[in-house]
């Protein structure tokens, strides 16, 4: 095969213990699926089904690496997530058999556009610049279901300079892990490669140019993003 322009380098991110990477496809996010974040965001969790929008592949910022802080906002939140890793493809897959999809979990931060994303909710228009920009994606390494078995508990927190600001438990998704996938599987068909952002617990907030984001899940693995000092 040849092509007009240079061939797009595929996004990947590196698997834990393996020389091998994980090749990306697509990036799907879950919102509001923690019942104390739905609230801080003025929502109510009992009456609202989580729903779903999606990042490019390539916004995958790979763990460690720093980013500069992305124009055209001045509220940019940090959200932390489980990442769910898909290793088989699947399309109206049964709750009960969901997690054979799974080949592995990471640690992700679902960088937003706050005041992009207001502004799109207020004009009923798409999150897209709000949440899929540049680097919008840092994720840690992957660990493989081999090696973690599949998480169904657990802290997730978040720190900013040290900082706490988000802390919860896996426990408290308000949709489960096969519960995301089946239901994701209903309007795409999923493939290997592809991402899921899970959503995020309560306290997600700003950072500014020099801030250092640290953020982990117990038994799945941790993750730093810097942003550039201006
Ligand atoms: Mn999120």
């Amino acid at each position: 095969m040849s092509y007009v322009i240079p061939a797009i380098p595929r996004p990947s991110i590196p698997v834990h213990k393996c020389s091998e990477r994980f090749a990306v496809r697509r990036i799907y996010c879950v919102g509001r699926n923690y019942a104390a974040h739905a609230r801080e965001m003025g929502h109510n969790p009992d009456r609202e089904k989580p729903f779903f929008f999606s990042k490019p592949g390539d916004a995958v910022l790979p763990d460690g690496e720093g980013m500069d802080y992305p124009v055209f906002t001045s509220n940019l939140h940090h959200e932390i997530e489980l990442v769910l890793a898909l290793g088989e493809k699947g399309s109206n897959v049964a709750v009960e058999s969901a997690l054979d999809l799974i080949y592995g979990y990471a640690v992700g931060i679902d960088l937003t556009r706050r005041d992009l994303q207001a502004e799109a909710k207020k004009k009923g228009r798409p999150w897209d610049i709000a949440k899929g920009f540049d680097n919008s994606a840092p994720i840690s390494e992957l660990h493989p279901v081999s090696e973690i078995g599949h998480p169904a508990k657990g802290r997730i927190w978040l720190s900013v300079n040290g900082q706490m600001k988000q802390e919860g438990d896996l426990q408290d998704l308000i949709w489960s892990i096969p519960e995301i996938v089946a239901e994701l599987s209903r309007y795409y068909t999923l493939c290997p490669g592809d991402l899921i952002f899970t959503g995020t617990p309560a306290g997600v907030g700003a950072v500014v140019a020099g801030d250092v984001m640290e953020g982990g899940i117990d038994g799945v693995g941790s993750i730093t993003t810097q942003i550039s000092a201006l």
